[in-house]
């Protein structure tokens, strides 16, 4: 019912009292490996909450290739279009300090290899999905092929605008939600402001509808029949590492079974809740039948 089109990454954290400066060596904690990357933590997320999920993605013939796939089967998520790359899987090198706050490089590797001719062999895969799901951290003209698939065959478009970067006019056409947080929104736009007025300009821009992620502050959905605003619930947050993630796979998974977008964003919001309680991005997401918080 769902297919996510997007990139798959192993996250290497480490641990350091501070970040070394040019010229430097500092000693970290132990590596830890993670499976990441939006594309593949979104799969995870919709397939952990029972949806049938299918991903179009490229991984490397090492280590990190292995550790990720088994991360997608363990999931339950449908890798017929994982495909192998010759050379180095996607990797995120992750330096957290004693403040928690993140530094992070991102080496694309093989998603960056994922190619508009492997759209065409996905085809039936993307033509059978009621939703299909794309995020930024793989080439644009291979969003812009897919997504055009997609619409094509039927299937809803949804686009997470994950790293922010410019959107083709008609890939934005095609996005039914966009789905931004506020520092993405302000980037399209070019200015800051308050989220409706930014919901409402956005929505001016081309897209059939979207949507703004606003953290505990819940969401805007924005369409043709106006803005609905969105609570979250109340959790204590411990990491919200993927929670964005976790919330586009959930409205995906919903939109597939026939909610509105409103209906649609309030699971995607206890979806999202419940991801930011536990640590890590898919070590947090919820199964279909854990109680999520209201
Ligand atoms: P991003 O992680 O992409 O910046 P947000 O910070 O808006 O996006 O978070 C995405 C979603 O995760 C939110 O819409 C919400 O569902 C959930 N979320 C994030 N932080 C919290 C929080 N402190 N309390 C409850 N939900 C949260």
């Amino acid at each position: 019912e769902v297919v996510v089109v997007g990139s798959v990454n192993a996250d290497l954290v480490i641990g350091v009292r501070r970040r070394p400066a040019p010229g430097e060596t500092v000693l970290g904690s132990d590596l830890a490996t993670y499976p990441g990357g939006k594309g593949a933590n979104q799969a995870v997320a919709a397939a952990r909450l029972g949806g049938r999920v299918g991903i179009l993605g490229r991984v490397g013939d090492d280590g990190h290739g292995a550790l990720l796939r088994a991360a997608l089967a363990g999931a339950g998520v449908d890798l017929s279009h994982l495909l192998v790359t010759e050379g180095p899987s996607g990797v995120a090198l992750i330096t957290v300090d004693p403040g928690g706050d993140n530094s992070i490089i991102v080496s694309p590797g093989a998603n960056a290899r994922l190619v508009p001719a492997d759209v065409d062999r996905a085809r039936p895969m993307l033509a059978a999905a009621s939703v299909v799901s794309f995020q930024l951290e793989i080439p644009i003209e291979t969003v812009e092929a897919a997504a055009r698939a997609a619409a094509d065959a039927g299937a809803r478009v949804v686009l997470n605008l994950s790293p922010p970067a410019p959107l083709p006019d008609g890939l934005l056409a095609l996005c039914d939600p966009l789905v931004v947080n506020e520092h993405e929104a302000a980037f399209l736009l070019g200015h800051r402001g308050g989220p409706a007025d930014l919901a409402k300009e956005l929505l001016g821009r081309g897209p059939r509808s979207v949507l703004i992620t606003l953290g505990a502050d819940g969401a805007l959905v924005a369409d043709a029949a106006g803005v609905t605003a969105v609570s979250s619930p109340k959790v204590e947050a411990v990491d919200t590492t993927g929670a964005g993630d976790a919330f586009t796979a959930a409205l995906c998974l919903r939109l597939a079974r026939g909610d509105d977008l409103a209906d649609a964003a309030r699971y995607a919001a206890r979806v999202g809740a419940a991801a930011v309680r536990r640590p890590g991005a898919q070590s947090s997401y919820p199964d279909a039948d854990e109680e999520l918080p209201a």
